[in-house]
């Protein structure tokens, strides 16, 4: 019989994950669903990139290739980190996985020991957690506040540290607050890092050009030069390029880990899918229209979105300045009753009554561990936005 390992024991499989599979069960039911769970672009992939996957196919660049991604890929990315940020990378301090989530995970097992601390400000992407506990390690979540817009503020990174501490997650723009950290935020976080030489930061920008400030959200790497080695930027093309499904993310740091990567890659998944890495470098070194073109209509929705969430009684949207995550705060809507005499109690409900009342289906809160809240994502459509903005206004009109 199967036998689990005690390290499963400490994980749960993604929330996230399991809401799109809880939407794609009440679908197949015959029920519609206005589904805002979803953390992946509508749109499709450029078309050059798929071109360049095509072509890579047919030039029979279909075998492995290094572990740490093809040559080109690699120029690539130093390429677009030079474009968003102005760091100059060596090729020895680039590496790649099978999505930026691959590498989060690999960089965690490399330098994680039993019992070592990492600190995950919340609200955190779900992920966060479970990858430090499937790594025998210690998730230290680090409250922030509303008014400091869930970021995480020098006096509690300064608090939060101690003797184990190894590494701090952080990540901007922010999912699920949309937050992101300014030059300044950035530089005050650094002051305090300064003091503490043992810790490093995990620095995920994967939303990093999916930003509505007029400019990519800055990443401490840039900010903070001297701590540059301390840093380890990752990243992707999932979320600013519509590749999800193409699995193509990469890290930048320090060559050591780099190196430590890289071994952990050669005995998992030797390298990512050749076809991804040739789509990913045309994305990367060719034209950023797309980019251009689709960060507006993000913007464009996020208005939409905090409008018509701001104007329904009990609720209070979070303005996100990047990604396309909207944080519905729903105090108001706890201790409420629906009409048939149930009690809203903690925002699992609340999201439960949404599904169940209004067909919209949203994300609790206590998933990206910050309550009462629901997430819901714009990446849709306008037209599903505002048509689940008016039914969750009519299932809380009707709450007493
Ligand atoms: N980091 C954050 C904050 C995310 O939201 C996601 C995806 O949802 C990822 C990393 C991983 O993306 P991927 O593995 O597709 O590169």
């Amino acid at each position: 019989a199967f036998s689990p390992a005690a390290r499963l024991g400490r994980i749960q499989p993604s929330p996230s994950t399991a809401a799109a599979a809880r939407v794609r069960e009440l679908k197949a039911e015959g029920r519609r669903i206005l589904d805002l769970t979803v953390g992946e672009p509508d749109f499709d992939t450029p078309e050059h990139v798929k071109e360049a996957a095509i072509a890579a196919i047919r030039a029979g660049e279909t075998k492995y290739t290094p572990v740490n991604g093809t040559p080109a890929l690699r120029e690539a990315i130093r390429g677009s980190l030079r474009r968003t940020h102005g760091i100059e990378y060596s090729d020895a301090e680039i590496t790649v996985g099978g999505g930026g989530k691959q590498v989060i995970f690999l960089a965690l097992m490399a330098t994680v020991d039993a019992g070592d601390e990492v600190l995950v400000p919340a609200p955190y992407w779900v992920s966060y957690p479970d990858m430090v506990r499937a790594n025998e390690g210690e998730p230290v979540i680090v409250a922030t506040s509303a008014e400091n817009r869930y970021k995480l503020t020098p006096e509690a990174l300064e608090a939060a540290i101690g003797p184990r501490t190894t590494w701090l997650i952080l990540n901007s723009p922010g999912n699920p607050s949309g937050a992101v950290y300014s030059e300044d935020e950035l530089a005050a976080l650094a002051a305090v890092l300064r003091r503490h030489p043992r810790v490093s930061v995990l620095s995920d920008e994967i939303y990093s050009e999916i930003s509505f400030t007029g400019a990519p959200a800055p990443s401490l790497a840039a900010v903070a030069p001297d701590l540059r080695h301390r840093v380890l930027v990752v990243s992707g093309v999932s979320k600013s390029y519509a590749m999800t499904g193409w699995r193509l993310g990469y890290a930048a740091g320090d060559p050591a880990l780099v190196k430590a990567i890289n071994t952990l890659q050669s005995q998992t998944s030797s390298c990512p899918s050749s076809i991804s890495q040739a789509a990913a470098a045309a994305a990367l070194s060719g034209p950023q229209d797309f980019i251009a073109r689709t960060v507006p209509v993000y913007a464009e929705r996020r208005d939409a979105a905090v409008a018509g969430f701001s104007a329904i009684d009990g609720l209070e949207p979070l303005i996100p300045d990047g990604a396309f995550y909207l944080s519905v705060d729903c105090a108001g809507l706890i201790g409420r009753r629906t009409d048939d005499g149930r009690t809203l109690a903690d925002d699992q409900d609340v999201t439960l009554y949404l599904l169940d009342r209004a067909g919209v289906a949203v994300i609790q809160g206590s998933a990206y561990g910050r309550s009462p809240f629901f997430r819901i994502s714009f990446a849709t459509d306008l037209g599903t936005l505002t048509a689940a903005v008016d039914a969750v206004a009519e299932a809380v009109a009707a709450l007493r």
